[in-house]
C-alpha cells in the first residue's frame, strides 16, 4: 500500500468518510488528493511528487500557492500578535478598498466562508425588505446554510418540471418548512422569471444567483437576462444579490458585476479574495447595509469574523490584481491555454462541451452543444469524465471531479502548455474507453 493509501486508511478511522469536507474526496482516484505543500503553481503529493494544480483550491487560490504576498501579509499579522477579535486600521481600510473598486460596495463586512457570508446577507436582505422569500436559481449554489441549501443539483425525478421546479433540499437534516421560504426558477428564462416577480413580489425579499454560473459548468447568462434581473427587482423593490464567490477578482477587479455591467444591490465576495485565506464579504448599498446592528437590527457577528491575517491577506490580494496588467495576462493565457484546449476536442472527435470565463472552466463530457442551464449539464457522462481526470492525474496534473477547473496567475505558458499535453494523452484513454 503506497502512503496515500495507508493515510486514507487511517483517516477513515478518525475523520467521517476519511475527509474534513464532503467536497474533499476526489471519485477519479478513489480517495482525497493528499498533498504535503503547494508552491505557485504546483502541488506536491506525499511522496514529494509534483503536479500542475488545476483546482487550485476551488478556485481560491487564484494566486497560486504560497504567494510572497500573502505570506509577508501573514507574517505581518503573526508580528502584531495573532490579533483575532479586535478592529484595527487595516478593517476598515479593506472596506475602503472594496468601496473604490466593487460597484455596489459602499460599505462592506467581513465573514469568514462563503456559506457563513451569504447566512448573513439573507437575513441582512430580510432586515433591509421586511420580507421572507428567497428566488433562486436551479443549480445555483450559495454554501450549505440551511435557508440556502436548496436545488443546486436536484435529482429530477425530485425536482419538478422544467418550467415550474421545486425547492430540492441538497442535506438531510434541513427542516422541510425552509423550503416555504424558496422559490426556485430555470436559469436563462426571462418568462419564467418574470412570472414569478408577478405572482411573488409582495413576499420576495431578494433574488440571489451566481451572475455566472460556475457552479453548474460555468454557464453564461444569455445576453440580457441579468439586465431583466435588475430591471425586476427595480420594478418590485426586491433586493439584486450577487453571489461573488466565484466570480470576484477572477473576472474583472470589480467582479462580475463590473465584467457583465449591471450592479446589484447586494453582493457577496469569497475565494479569490483571500488568495487562499479564509474571508468572505458582504459588500453593498449604505442603505441596505445600515441595517446591520448596531446601526440597524440585522445580526452579524462572531470571534473569528475577519481575522487579521486574511485581512492583511485580502489588502495583498488586491494589491496585485489591481497592478495594470493582472487582467490582461490573465486573459491572453486564457485564451491561448482554452484555444488549445478547444483543438485538441475537435481533433479528439469526442463530444466534450468546454465553457470557460476567465481563467475558470467546465468541462461536461458526453455534451456538444452550449449548456445554459442546470438540467442541460444532467447528461453529462461522468464516467468518462473520471477517466480523463485519473489520466492527468496520473501524468502530473491535478484536476479535482468537479463542475469548474482553473489556473491562477502563478501559471505561466509553459505549464500551461504542458497541461495541454497531459490533456491530448488523458483524451485518448477516453477514446479508448468510449
Ligand atoms: N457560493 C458560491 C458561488 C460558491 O462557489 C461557494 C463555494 O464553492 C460558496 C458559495 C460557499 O463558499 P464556502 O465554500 O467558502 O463556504
Amino acid at each position: 500500500m503506497n502512503k496515500a493509501d495507508q493515510l486514507y486508511e487511517f483517516a477513515k478511522t478518525v475523520l467521517p468518510g476519511g475527509i474534513c469536507a464532503s467536497a474533499r474526496s476526489n471519485p477519479a482516484i478513489n480517495r482525497p488528493f493528499y498533498v504535503s505543500r503547494g508552491d505557485g503553481a504546483y502541488v506536491y503529493d506525499l511522496d514529494g511528487k509534483e503536479y500542475i494544480d488545476m483546482c487550485i483550491s476551488h478556485g481560491a487560490s487564484f494566486l497560486g500557492h504560497n504567494h510572497p504576498k500573502i505570506r509577508e501579509a501573514t507574517i505581518k499579522a503573526l508580528d502584531m500578535g495573532i490579533l483575532c477579535a479586535y478592529e484595527t486600521e487595516y478593517h476598515s481600510a479593506l472596506a475602503k478598498r472594496l468601496s473604490e473598486i466593487i460597484p455596489c460596495g459602499e460599505m462592506s463586512r467581513f465573514c469568514g466562508s462563503g456559506t457563513e457570508t451569504l447566512m448573513h446577507a439573507i437575513r441582512l436582505a430580510r432586515t433591509a425588505t421586511g420580507r421572507q422569500k428567497i428566488l433562486k436559481i436551479e443549480g445555483h449554489f450559495h454554501g450549505y446554510a440551511d435557508e440556502l441549501n436548496f436545488s443546486w443539483a436536484p435529482p429530477l425525478d425530485k425536482a419538478g418540471s422544467a418550467d415550474a421546479p421545486q425547492p430540492y433540499p441538497q442535506s438531510s437534516g434541513i427542516p422541510p418548512a425552509l423550503a416555504n421560504d424558496i422559490l426556485v426558477v430555470p436559469f436563462n428564462n426571462t418568462g419564467l422569471l418574470e412570472q414569478a416577480f408577478e405572482k411573488h413580489h409582495q413576499e420576495l425579499a431578494v433574488l440571489v444567483l451566481e451572475p455566472i454560473n460556475y457552479d453548474a459548468g460555468c454557464l453564461l447568462p444569455d445576453a440580457g437576462y441579468i439586465e431583466k434581473c435588475r430591471q425586476l427587482c427595480d420594478e418590485y423593490d426586491v433586493i439584486l444579490f450577487f453571489d461573488e464567490v466565484l466570480t470576484a477578482f477572477r473576472v474583472a477587479l470589480g467582479g462580475a458585476q463590473e465584467y457583465l455591467g449591471v450592479t446589484p444591490d447586494l453582493c457577496v465576495l469569497g475565494k479569490a479574495f483571500g488568495a487562499g485565506t479564509p474571508i468572505s464579504a458582504i459588500s453593498g448599498k449604505r442603505e441596505i447595509m445600515s441595517h446591520m446592528r448596531p446601526t440597524g437590527t440585522s445580526e452579524h457577528s462572531g470571534t473569528y469574523l475577519a481575522h487579521l491575517t486574511t485581512v492583511l491577506s485580502a489588502l495583498a490580494a488586491i494589491e496585485v490584481y489591481s497592478q495594470p496588467d493582472f487582467y490582461t495576462r490573465m486573459n491572453t493565457m486564457s485564451e491561448r491555454f482554452f484555444e488549445g484546449f478547444q483543438g485538441l476536442i475537435d481533433q479528439s472527435g469526442l463530444p466534450i462541451q468546454l465553457q470557460s470565463a476567465g481563467a475558470r472552466f467546465g468541462l461536461h463530457f458526453g455534451i456538444d452543444h452550449t449548456l445554459k442551464n442546470y438540467r442541460d449539464t444532467v447528461a453529462r457522462n461522468t464516467q468518462l469524465e473520471r477517466i480523463f481526470i485519473k489520466g492527468c492525474i496520473e501524468r502530473g496534473v491535478y484536476f479535482h471531479v468537479a463542475l469548474h477547473h482553473g489556473f491562477s496567475a502563478a501559471h505561466t505558458n509553459d505549464d500551461l502548455d504542458r497541461v495541454l499535453e497531459v490533456i491530448e494523452q488523458s483524451l485518448e484513454d477516453v477514446k479508448r474507453a468510449s
